[in-house]
């Protein structure tokens, strides 16, 4: 309930200050199509990512239904910012957080995480087909625990988050959106956004961007979901469809590789200011290809998933770059003097 003790421009605690985030108009890619290409800036939440809106969504669900009440615990497995937003939710309501992440993922976001209070377990990357895989791993803890878990694959407290705030700001805020993408992980992002924009305008394309590793594009394609090559990007690619995907609203896929996606995040740090990760470049590489297939004219929507510095020991490290075959770009080379 609004508080009305507060005024209307006040953010009521950090449930009021995640989302509302801005939609900015993308210069360049946006000339490079004659398009109007926009990107929701997700890194402006408290946490820093788009998986605030999920985590304040799946946490308010649960005390809803009774499932969380302050002094618990919850659980989830993470490519890393989903535990951050649910953390910073949980502190925010005095309960604690365990967060289950496969130690592949960014030193930063791990840094982070234990920065902030969660009771991080590392655990070694496995397929979801092995029980060992963190989703697993974190299901059969939260059950030990007796704690709540998260499951933001299949609980579609997810992408609702995403039905009733992300879709409806960018309504608002664009006025006109002919076409939305963005790549997966949960994919609680690209349904709920495409659930509201559907709702609002059946016209609206929906086209899911997908990095090399995932079986999404050829789910969407064909029904395969079988898997090929990999990506550096983090917290995007997915090879079940998982209960956010179930029924979605999905017109179309385009598969994006990494050199398009890092080309994308350099780009917009040195052209447009905007420092970003790698699942942002890769979904505003995904706005230019549906932009060029519509034509000018068109209004495109993506999200600026997260920010660059969550990644600096990889996606802004020429070494590790170089090391997958990618390119630096020249001012982070190092030059002799
Ligand atoms: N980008 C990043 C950096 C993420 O961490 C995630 C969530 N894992 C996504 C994109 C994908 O969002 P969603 O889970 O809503 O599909």
């Amino acid at each position: 309930m609004a508080d009305s003790t507060i005024g209307a421009g006040v953010a009521d605690g950090l449930r009021g200050a995640i989302g509302n985030t801005p939609l900015i108009k993308l210069q360049r890619a946006s000339e490079a199509t004659g398009c109007t290409i926009l990107g929701k800036a997700e890194f402006m939440n408290p946490g820093g990512s788009v998986k605030d809106r999920a985590g304040l969504g799946i946490i308010q669900d649960a005390v809803a239904r009774g499932a969380l009440k302050p002094g618990g615990t919850v659980v989830e497995g993470t490519a890393g910012n989903t535990g951050i937003g649910l953390t910073l939710v949980a502190n925010a309501l005095g309960c604690r957080s365990v967060i289950v992440v496969p130690e592949t993922q960014s030193r930063e976001k791990l840094d982070f995480l234990r920065m902030i209070g969660a009771d991080l377990r590392l655990v070694p990357a496995k397929p979801y087909s092995d029980p060992g895989n963190y989703q697993h791993v974190s299901r059969r803890l939260a059950e030990e625990l007796g704690a709540l878990w998260a499951n933001q694959f299949d609980n579609v407290a997810n992408r609702d988050a995403h039905r009733t705030t992300t879709g409806p700001e960018i309504l608002q805020q664009a006025g006109r959106v002919d076409a939305f993408t963005c790549s997966c992980g949960t994919g609680g992002t690209l349904a709920g956004v495409g659930m509201a924009l559907k709702a609002a305008n059946p016209a609206t394309r929906i086209v899911l961007a997908d990095p090399d590793g995932s079986g999404l594009y050829g789910w969407i394609k064909s029904g395969d979901l079988s898997v090929q090559g990999s990506s550096i990007t983090e917290g995007i690619g997915q090879s079940r469809v998982t209960a956010n995907l179930e029924g979605a609203p999905i017109d179309d896929a385009v598969r994006i590789g990494d050199t398009d996606a890092v080309e994308q995040v350099f780009d917009l740090l040195i052209h447009e200011g905007l420092c970003v990760g790698g699942s942002a470049g890769l979904n505003v590489a995904a706005a230019i290809r549906v932009a060029r297939d519509l034509g000018p004219g068109h209004t495109v929507v993506t999200i600026l998933c997260d920010g660059g510095s969550r990644y600096q020991s990889k996606l802004f490290n020429p070494e590790f770059l170089h090391s997958k075959g990618l390119p630096a770009p020249p001012w982070l080379e190092p030059h002799s003097a």
